[in-house]
C-alpha cells in the first residue's frame, strides 16, 4: 500500500495535520478529506512539487522547540518518534 501525503487547507489543524502527514492508503481507498485526529480540512498531495511554500520552515524541527512545541512523526501505526521538542522520544497510542 502507498503512502499518500496531506495538507492541511484551513484553520490552524493540530500537531498532526498542521505540517502535512502521510496516511498509508489502498489505492482504491477513497482520499480523506479531514484529519483523523481534529477532524480538519484536509487535501492530498497527488505529487510532491518540488517548490516549497513559504511555510516550509515550519517543518523544521529545530523551529518547533524553539517555540516550546514538541512535535512527533508516525513512524508506525500507533507509534510517533520525536522530531522536535521536549518529552519523550517515542509515544504510542496504544498505551496499554
Ligand atoms: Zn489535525
Amino acid at each position: 500500500m502507498p503512502f499518500y501525503e496531506y495538507r492541511l487547507k484551513s484553520g490552524s489543524g493540530c500537531s498532526h495535520c498542521r505540517d502535512g502527514f502521510d496516511e498509508l492508503q489502498k489505492i482504491a481507498d477513497e482520499p480523506l478529506t479531514h484529519c483523523p485526529r481534529c477532524g480538519g480540512p484536509v487535501q492530498r498531495i497527488i505529487s510532491a512539487p518540488a517548490v516549497q511554500s513559504g511555510s516550509a520552515h515550519l517543518s523544521d524541527p529545530d523551529h518547533f522547540s524553539k517555540k516550546g512545541f514538541t512535535q512527533y512523526k508516525k513512524v508506525q501505526k500507533g507509534v510517533y518518534e520525536k522530531t522536535g521538542g521536549k518529552g519523550p522520544r517515542y509515544i504510542s497510542d496504544d498505551g496499554k
